[in-house]
């Protein structure tokens, strides 16, 4: 079941502020604990600044291809425009389809050696794809996790009626980073609701099919 927002109609707004976390941005597809799939849309810039609708926090949801260009990492200045979202349910970002990206100001060319967390310009959507995420504690995620690389809210679609194509929408958390951080919790097994039958948990086994590709350190 989709809400809408009030309006459910989208409008431009022009922003502008400091990047205070930057992340994957994903779309999870879940279907009971049979499947699990990821897929890498882009990034999520996470601004402290104002926007036009005066929100003084927000996500703003990028292309790979803005991201390419511009390098963007922790403490850039940047202003822009985007459109707000139409479906709350649905996207974790505030503002998406963002456009006239312009640096005002880089303070941090340095880039922070000390980890975890990663603190750094975020790989490609090929590595993410390619490394695979684990399940991520939401509290981690808001606090120790917020500022790394492998950190990532995911826009999570659970199929929960095949026949008819009715699906719930959630957010959820994950990490793609080495599974021997020292600051990795999974937090709770998450349940996958399907029409007329208990839920299914997901505990962490697709965890281990996700990231199969790599060892405790990679
Ligand atoms: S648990 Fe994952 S997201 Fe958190 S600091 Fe470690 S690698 Fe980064």
């Amino acid at each position: 079941m989709v809400k809408y927002n009030s309006e459910n109609i989208s409008s431009k707004v022009n922003w502008t502020g400091k990047i205070i976390s930057i992340q994957p941005r994903t779309r999870v597809w879940r279907y009971l604990t049979d499947n699990r799939t990821h897929y890498h849309l882009g990034y999520n810039l996470f601004i402290e600044g104002q926007s036009s609708d005066y929100k003084k926090q927000f996500t703003v949801a990028i292309s790979e291809k803005q991201q390419l260009k511009g390098l963007f990492r922790i403490g850039d200045l940047l202003e822009g425009t985007a459109w707000t979202k139409k479906y709350n349910e649905k996207e974790f970002a505030d503002y998406y389809r963002a456009g006239s990206l312009k640096l005002l100001d880089r303070v941090n060319e340095t880039i922070e050696v000390l980890s975890p967390p990663w603190i750094m310009v975020p790989p490609t959507m090929q590595i993410y794809e390619e490394r695979g995420a684990r399940l991520l504690s939401k509290s981690l995620w808001k606090t120790k996790c917020f500022k790394c690389i492998w950190a990532n809210m995911a826009n999570v679609e659970i199929q929960w009626d095949f026949d008819r194509n009715i699906k719930k929408y959630r957010f959820e958390s994950f990490c793609y980073g080495p599974k021997s951080c020292k600051n990795y919790k999974m937090g709770r097994p998450r349940t996958v609701p399907y029409k007329n039958r208990g839920s299914a948990l997901d505990d962490g086994y697709l965890d281990e099919l996700c990231t199969e590709g790599r060892d405790e350190n990679d």
